[in-house]
């Protein structure tokens, strides 16, 4: 979930203010000089048309709504610079990765930032290390992905455009989201039997009402060898996962981390995976490189432990 920039709104908000007022300017001008008409109406068409086109870029740079179209307008408004950092995601350099203040976020407890890094989000496909992890993973298995029918719940923006980049279909699914390929609740998913080669499904467990039913029902959509890349928030120091589906928002972001989470994991993650059918095994972070950032963050419970679970 990603925080609205402060500073990018407003900025957006005088340069509309200025737009309106040079319409409207515009307008007045055409109704005293109407002999200077058809200039000013091509000049104002101009305008016009060049601040559709740069507010629309501002909307989809700070709000990463519409991805599918965001591969096209990242492309003119990142580019390629060297720097010390890289995003296997988007495939931009930069100088560093960016703090989005999200400690500073009233759905978030503060006190899960304590550890991390916050400078690990990038500015242009606004990935996380995990989606940085993972999609190293993929660039290392491009023609297992490839040849397989892949289902990505709750489509992340960055891995959306590996996918795009590497001309990998993904059909994409989520209960809320209107812009994805299918409408699927993932405690009761209307798909066929060992239907999927591979599933990816992060940060999704902790909302969902009943885990164990989703887990058993991505097993059962699964076919037999298949794969399930799965994250989830974990606290290290939990011996098992601690959940309330009923407590308040307040507490929720207390005891989970985040206003609308209902459980937390622990260590007890990889057996609950192994209880649910799959063998399951963590994404080697040993062998990434360092210019991804493959740390923990930007919360405390923002692992880089990414599971890939083979479906027995
Ligand atoms: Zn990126």
């Amino acid at each position: 979930m990603r925080k609205y920039n402060r500073a990018a709104y407003l900025n957006l908000a005088v340069k509309a203010l200025l737009f309106v007022t040079f319409v409207a300017l515009s307008f007045c001008v055409f109704y005293c000089f109407l002999n200077l008409g058809i200039l000013i109406s091509a000049a104002v068409a101009a305008l016009f048309g060049s601040a559709v086109v740069f507010l629309f870029s501002y909307l989809l740079r700070y709000t990463a709504f519409y991805f599918k179209y965001y591969f096209l307008i990242s492309g003119l408004l990142f580019r390629n610079s060297q720097g010390n950092v890289y995003c296997p995601c988007c495939g931009k350099r930069f100088e560093k990765f960016q703090d989005d203040r999200y400690y500073d976020d009233k759905r978030f407890n503060p006190s899960t930032f304590s550890n991390s890094r916050q400078d690990v989000i990038c500015d242009c496909c606004r990935s996380a290390p995990r989606q940085r992890i993972i999609a190293e993973w993929a660039e290392q298995n491009t023609e297992l992905l490839n040849r397989s029918e892949i289902l990505y719940f709750a489509p992340e923006l960055s891995m959306m455009l590996w996918f795009k980049r590497h001309g990998i279909k993904v059909k994409t699914a989520d209960l809320f989201d209107r812009r994805t390929d299918l409408k699927l609740d993932l405690t009761a998913l209307d798909l066929p039997d060992e239907s999927v080669d591979i599933v990816f499904c992060n940060h999704v467990l902790e909302h969902v009402t009943d885990h164990s039913r989703a887990l058993s029902e991505l097993h059962r959509i699964i076919r037999k060898g298949g794969r399930l890349i799965i994250s989830f928030p974990i606290d290290e120091s939990l011996d098992e996962m601690i959940e309330d589906k009923e407590c308040s928002v307040e507490d929720r972001i207390r005891l989970f981390g985040q206003c609308d989470h209902l459980r937390l994991f622990g260590k007890d993650s990889k057996m609950m995976l192994e209880n649910a059918g799959f063998e399951a095994d963590t994404i080697d972070i040993r062998k990434m490189p360092e210019d991804i950032v493959p740390v923990t963050g930007p919360s405390d419970y923002d692992t880089n432990k990414i599971f890939c679970c083979i479906r027995k």
